[in-house]
C-alpha cells in the first residue's frame, strides 16, 4: 500500500472519519454480517457541499444504492461511485438512529442509549472540524436492509449482508467521511448485535 492510504478496523458502535482523495477507493467491509454502517460525505475541500440522498435517488431513478450508483452532492456533482458491491443493496431513506427515534421506535427508556447520531457528533467535535448538526444530511446506511413496499412503506427488515460482503467506492473529488458503525441494540438490521467493519483506501488502477 502506497503511503497516506487507510487500513483501519472500526470497532464495534464506534464512529471513524476519513479523507480519502480524488482517484482512490474506498471499501467498507462487513467483517461479520449484517452491521449497519452509516455514512456521510463531504468535498473535503469545501465541506458546505455534501452528500445529497434526494440528488441521488432523484438522478439514478432508483430507492436503493449499488454497483453503478453514483453519488451526488447538494449541489448536482457527482461524489464518488460505487465501483463493487457484494452485498446487492444499500439504504438512503432510512435515516441515522438518535436519542429521539430510540424512543420514538423503540420505548422512552431506551433514550440514553448509544445511537448515530451523537456518534457523527462526537466524531465532528473529536477531530476538531466546524461541523456541527446542521451539517447532518440525510445519510446512506451501508449494508442495511431498508425495503419499500408496494404501498409505499419502510420496513426495518433483517439484514441481506454476510460476512466478508464489501462495498467499494470511487472518489471523483477529495472526500471527506464521516462513519458511525451503528450501536442500535433495538434493530434487527444488525442483528441486534454491532460488530466491527475494516475501512480501507488504496490508488485505482
Ligand atoms: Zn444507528
Amino acid at each position: 500500500m502506497n503511503a497516506g492510504t487507510i487500513d483501519t478496523v472500526v470497532p464495534a458502535g464506534e464512529p471513524w472519519m476519513g479523507t480519502i482523495r480524488r482517484g482512490q477507493s474506498f471499501r467498507i467491509v462487513d467483517l461479520e454480517g449484517n452491521q449497519a454502517v452509516d455514512t456521510l460525505f463531504y468535498n473535503a475541500l469545501d465541506t458546505a457541499e455534501h452528500y445529497s440522498a434526494q440528488n441521488t435517488i432523484q438522478s439514478q431513478r432508483r430507492i436503493y444504492l449499488t454497483q453503478g450508483t453514483v453519488l451526488l452532492s447538494n449541489r448536482g456533482r457527482p461524489m464518488l461511485t460505487i465501483e463493487e458491491d457484494s452485498c446487492g443493496r444499500h439504504d438512503t431513506l432510512g435515516g441515522a438512529c438518535s436519542a429521539e427515534s430510540n424512543t420514538v421506535r423503540y420505548a422512552l427508556e431506551k433514550r440514553h442509549m448509544h445511537n448515530c447520531r451523537d456518534s457523527f457528533l462526537l466524531a465532528l467535535a473529536t477531530h476538531a472540524t466546524d461541523l456541527t448538526k446542521r451539517d447532518l444530511p440525510s445519510n446512506i446506511n451501508f449494508f442495511m436492509n431498508v425495503p419499500v413496499t408496494p404501498e409505499g412503506q419502510l420496513r426495518f427488515a433483517d439484514g441481506i449482508s454476510a460476512a466478508g460482503r464489501y462495498v467499494q467506492l470511487r472518489a471523483l473529488m477529495d472526500t471527506l467521511v464521516l462513519i458511525s458503525n451503528c450501536p442500535q441494540l433495538n434493530n434487527p438490521c444488525n442483528a441486534y448485535n454491532p460488530t466491527p467493519i475494516r475501512v480501507m483506501t488504496w490508488e485505482s488502477a
